[in-house]
């Protein structure tokens, strides 16, 4: 708990707080391929539902995608929307986000 007033970091993009996800900048972005249709999301991209996705925190760009990918999990795990995702998943995938290439591709 510290006194002294920071400046919040943001993101490159100006949009967010790099303790956030930001859809432009994170650098992965996570997949829950779910078993069934239960659980999939309004994508507002597409305007359909898709299997949900989760982007890294900004200021964790600069860790490899297995560092990422548990930090991911262990994040999920302390929220009941995301352990349930978790839950009713086969596998997720980790995308670079800038470009849409898989990276990993995990079984939960
Ligand atoms: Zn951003």
């Amino acid at each position: 708990m510290s006194t002294t007033k920071k400046k919040t970091k943001r993101c490159p993009c100006g949009n967010t707080n790099i303790s956030r996800f930001c859809h432009k900048c994170s650098k992965y972005k996570l997949v829950f391929l779910l078993i069934n249709d239960q659980g999939k999301e309004f994508s507002a991209k597409t305007g359909r539902l898709a299997n949900p996705a989760r982007y890294n925190f900004v200021k964790d760009n600069k860790l490899s995608v297995q560092e990422v990918a548990y930090k991911m999990l262990e994040r999920f795990k302390k929220t009941t929307k995301e352990s349930t995702l978790l839950a009713n998943s086969r596998k997720i995938i980790i995308y670079s986000n800038p470009n849409g290439q898989p990276l990993l591709n995990m079984d939960v």
